[in-house]
């Protein structure tokens, strides 16, 4: 993602506790209270400008969402989405998912969703994905045991390498589509990215894994 530089960012995302977490290791093992409600929490990985995670949380008032974005400059477009959308269920936090084990307890997660992720296409660079094994292994730990990680991507390197990062790991594929917007599957709510690369006439891949629990 092209980054233009937003010195006032840091300032808006502070100016927002309500949707901005501003010490999330004090949330772990806490979010249902941070909600105030005992619904699922479902989160996004790289979440960037924030359409998917806002409409998604609209859409399924029944379930919290939190997006997750390394950059404040991309994250402070989610929270205008989030400040127009006016809900009660989606916080954001502008942290690193190298640290996730840092913000959320064993089980304490629903779903990961993983969309249009950077692709890291060189092989010295693998370990950046966010579907590599050492990911795989923090979203086992944050997950509960019907928890499912749901991947989108127009990019078919990294589409390869995941579903072989999922099958070394040992996980379950429930669902694969080669062209998402020519597949069934219906309730789909398009990234940025995805609305861009789609217009391009790129095919979108999509898949549904879990971890094995027995
Ligand atoms: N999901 C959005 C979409 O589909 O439009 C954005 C896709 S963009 C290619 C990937 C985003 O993931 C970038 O905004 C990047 O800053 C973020 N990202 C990459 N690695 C991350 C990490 N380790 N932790 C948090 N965010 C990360």
């Amino acid at each position: 993602m092209r980054l233009r530089n937003k010195p006032w960012a840091k300032d808006k995302l502070a100016a927002y506790p309500q949707y901005v977490i501003g010490n999330p290791e004090s949330c772990k093992g806490n979010w249902q209270q941070v909600f105030e409600n005992n619904q699922p929490i479902y989160i996004e990985v790289g979440t960037g400008k924030g359409q998917f995670i806002t409409e998604m949380a609209k859409a399924h008032p029944t379930i919290n969402f939190i997006g997750i974005e390394l950059q404040e400059s991309v994250i402070v477009s989610a929270l205008d989405l989030a400040i127009a959308a006016d809900i009660s269920n989606l916080k954001l936090l502008n942290v690193n998912a190298e640290d996730l084990l840092n913000y959320f307890d064993q089980n304490e997660v629903s779903r990961v969703y993983l969309n249009f992720s950077d692709p890291w296409p060189k092989k010295r660079h693998a370990k950046r994905r966010l579907t590599y094994r050492t990911f795989l292994e923090m979203y086992e730990t944050i997950l509960n045991s019907d928890g499912e990680i749901h991947f989108k991507t127009d990019n078919r390197g990294l589409f390869e390498s995941s579903l072989m990062s999922f099958s070394d790991y040992g996980m379950l594929l429930t669902y694969v589509s080669l062209d998402l917007h020519n597949s069934e599957y219906e309730g789909n709510i398009m990234t940025e990215y995805e609305e861009k690369f789609s217009k391009m006439g790129h095919p979108i891949y999509r898949s549904e894994t879990r971890f094995r629990t027995n």
